[in-house]
C-alpha cells in the first residue's frame, strides 16, 4: 500500500450528460484526489492512440469514434493504490455487470458509453499521464 497516481478519463458520454460532478463526488467519496484536471476536445489521432491497444478488436472504430464525439475531462487521481482503487470505484466494463456503489453502475449507459476510464497498471498510468499532462499541471 504506498501513495499512487493513477489517469481517469470522464468520457463524451458523462460530460453529454453533465454528470462530471456526479463522477468527481464519488471519486472523491472513494478517498482519491484529483490532483490535475481539464476538459478537452480529444483528437481522432489522440484517440486512435489511446486505444491503440484495442485496435484489432471489433469495436475499436467506433469506440475512436465515440471518445471524439464530445469534451472529455482527464484527470490525474492521487491515493493509497490509486490504481486499483479507481478501478474498484468504477466499476466492470459492462455496466449490466457493474457492483451497486460503483461509477458505471449508477451513470454508465452501455459496454462502450460506460463513463469513464482509468488505468489498469502503474507503468500505464504514468505512461497515460504523461500523455495529457506536464509534470508543472499536477498538483497534490
Ligand atoms: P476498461 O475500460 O474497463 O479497462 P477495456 O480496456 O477492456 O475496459 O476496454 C476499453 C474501452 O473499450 C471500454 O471502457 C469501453 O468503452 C470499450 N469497450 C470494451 N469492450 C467493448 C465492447 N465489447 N463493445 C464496445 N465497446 C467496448
Ligand atoms: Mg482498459
Amino acid at each position: 500500500m504506498s501513495l499512487q497516481r493513477t489517469f481517469s478519463i470522464i468520457k463524451p458520454d458523462a460530460t453529454r450528460r453533465n454528470v462530471t460532478g456526479a463522477v468527481n463526488k464519488m471519486i472523491e467519496e472513494a478517498g482519491l484526489r484529483i490532483v490535475a484536471q481539464k476538459r478537452i476536445q480529444m483528437t481522432e489521432a489522440q484517440a486512435q492512440e489511446f486505444y491503440s491497444v484495442h485496435k484489432e478488436r471489433p469495436f475499436y472504430g467506433e469506440l475512436v469514434s465515440f471518445m471524439i464525439s464530445g469534451p472529455v475531462v482527464v484527470q490525474v487521481l492521487e491515493g493509497t493504490d490509486a490504481v486499483a482503487t479507481y478501478r474498484g470505484v468504477m466499476g466492470a466494463t459492462n455496466p449490466a455487470d457493474a457492483e451497486e456503489g460503483t461509477i458505471r453502475k449508477a451513470l454508465a449507459e452501455s459496454i462502450e458509453a460506460n463513463s469513464v476510464h482509468g488505468s489498469d497498471s502503474d507503468e500505464n498510468a504514468a505512461i497515460e499521464i504523461a500523455h495529457f499532462f506536464t509534470e508543472d499541471e499536477i498538483v497534490g
